[in-house]
């Protein structure tokens, strides 16, 4: 078969999130020739990376070596900064925990070995990062103390580091479509050979000696969204990106490349019950320092469980198979300066009164006696022999309860009250593509796909049921690398002979 190309590259990336970029990178310091294709207008580019604070999780063994990646910060603040440590182990554990023993260990332990160097190769090309001050460690008697095992974001959140990494690639001379779509990839016997697109509307086609797919999940398809995840998701409050529709992934089954990971399940959290799909602000994460009742005015979680930054990402589901899918966190005055930014402002749906009962009464659709029975029975469980610390897994927990708070349990007792009405809101989708340790695709005989590598939320097989907050950024990154490098490697190896169609 004979068609015309209208571009022609030695690599194609699909997508230009932090995934795609991160490979165009590689791909193009490693010398090939690098086209990207995004489907979204310039304005939106980035996809769900935009959407984030840009906070990454990484291995790391004391202060020096954050020191190596933030030369800039200064000495006054890492003498009042406790960075401890995330070790290479601790890292793949907390993956291998979160997703009950699930995950691709080959992919997990890649992961978790290559954070810090690619955190360091991140820095090389002008990527820039503060400590996350505030989110993940409270200043007390002086000193900053980091948990949960995250430490850094992205100077600017998640644009700043899409715009850094846009300017990078402009520099690199990495060329950008946008309003562009892959719809088809272009393949023969050899492998490989290109993508079909619409370009501004228009069918176009590149030639490519290796395809990256980076265009995310398809958290943003209600159609595949209730297909794969099931009843009831296609009603979820959707964040993020809108253009994550999953055709990355849909292109590569096509063609017979292998599906893995956890289909059924996302990554979703609890925030507002109002707010409209895609806007920003959504996310409720404080709940470790309060409670969470449903309508029929009970506890359904241990909101103590652990550091917010894992159980947040499975909290989503469990409101949205609650009466009326949602729920209400409750706050008291004495935890409310612990509370995140997005409590604040005028799009939050919040109620705040000076009595429990008046509180449970500006509360709709909720049962009020079971609500203040509930609060009584919790707040008699409360062990307050042990001190509350929101530094540390304090262990100050509540005893005799069906549903225990293991950690940060304080009474309810101290007025003003808030209750904040929450909802699941899908973030990205686990199931993916199955990718070796090369990045590259494999397909349903179990072989690579010549010339088709993958990076990001695109990639199954990592995260189940549940996933350390910041390892999506990591991964795409470590993925992202690994695939530019391969692809590039690959289409400056490959015959043009093999390219032909
Ligand atoms: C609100 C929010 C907050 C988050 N916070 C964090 C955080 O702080 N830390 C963290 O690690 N993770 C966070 N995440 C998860 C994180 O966003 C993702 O894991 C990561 O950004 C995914 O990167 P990616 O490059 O795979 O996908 P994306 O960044 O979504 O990029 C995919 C790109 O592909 C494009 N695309 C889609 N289809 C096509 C097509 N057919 N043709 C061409 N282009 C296409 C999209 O437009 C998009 O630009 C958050 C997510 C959300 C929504």
């Amino acid at each position: 078969m004979t068609q015309d190309f209208h571009y022609e590259a030695d690599v194609v990336v699909i997508g230009a999130g932090n995934a795609a970029m991160c490979a165009a990178i590689s791909a193009r310091e490693n010398g090939a020739k690098t086209i990207v294709l995004e489907k979204s207008p310039e304005k939106e580019k980035g996809g769900n990376t935009t959407y984030t604070h840009g906070s990454i999780r990484f291995a790391y063994n004391n202060n020096d070596d954050i020191k190596q990646l933030i030369p800039d910060l200064d000495e006054e603040d890492f003498k009042i900064t406790d960075f401890g440590s995330y070790t290479e182990d601790e890292f793949y554990e907390d993956i291998c925990r979160m997703t009950n023993y699930k995950t691709d260990p080959t992919l997990a332990s890649l992961l978790s070995e290559k954070s810090y160097e690619t955190m360091k190769w991140l820095t090389s090309h002008h990527i820039r990062f503060i400590p996350i001050y505030g989110r993940q460690a409270f200043k007390i008697d002086g000193k900053f103390k980091f948990w949960g095992g995250m430490v850094l974001e992205s100077v600017g959140g998640g644009q700043g580091l899409v715009d850094a990494l846009h300017e990078e690639a402009k520099n690199l001379g990495i060329a950008i479509l946008y309003d562009t779509m892959a719809t088809q990839l272009i393949h023969s016997d050899d492998g490989i050979v290109g993508v079909v697109m619409k370009e501004k509307g228009k069918t176009k086609r590149v030639k490519a000696k290796s395809v990256i797919i980076a265009s995310g999940g398809f958290h943003a398809n209600v159609e595949m969204r209730t297909r794969y995840l099931g009843p009831k998701w296609d009603l979820v409050h959707t964040r993020g990106s809108r253009y994550n529709t999953g055709e990355g992934i849909q292109m590569a089954l096509n063609i017979g490349a292998l599906p893995a990971g956890n289909w059924s399940q996302a990554h979703s959290v609890t925030g507002d019950r109002y707010l409209p799909d895609f806007e920003e602000g959504f996310q409720k994460l404080s709940y470790p320092f309060g409670i969470m009742v449903n309508a029929e005015g009970k506890r359904f979680v241990d909101e103590g469980a652990d550091f917010r930054n894992y159980t947040y990402a499975k909290y989503g589901k469990i409101i949205m198979e609650q009466p009326h899918n949602c729920a209400w966190q409750i706050f008291d005055a004495k935890v409310s300066p612990y509370l995140r930014e997005e409590y604040k402002g005028r799009k939050v749906t919040k109620v705040k009164a000076n009595t429990l009962e008046e509180l449970a009464d500006k509360i709709s659709e909720l049962n009020k006696e079971n609500f203040l029975k509930e609060i009584k029975a919790y707040n008699d469980a409360v062990d307050e022999s042990v001190a509350f610390n929101p530094n540390i897994k304090d262990g100050r927990c509540t005893k005799g309860l069906a549903i225990p708070k293991s950690n940060w349990a304080n009474k309810i007792d101290t007025a003003p009250f808030e209750a904040y009405a929450v909802t699941c809101g899908i973030t990205f989708t686990y199931g993916g593509l199955k990718i070796n340790e090369q990045a590259e695709v494999q397909s349903l005989l179990y072989e690579k796909m010549n010339g088709l590598y993958a990076a990001g939320e695109v990639v199954g097989g990592l995260f189940y049921t549940n996933y350390p907050g910041g390892a999506g950024l990591m991964a795409g990154s470590v993925f992202g690398k690994i695939a530019g490098a391969n692809a590039a490697k690959f289409a400056l190896t490959r015959l043009t002979s093999n390219i032909n169609v």
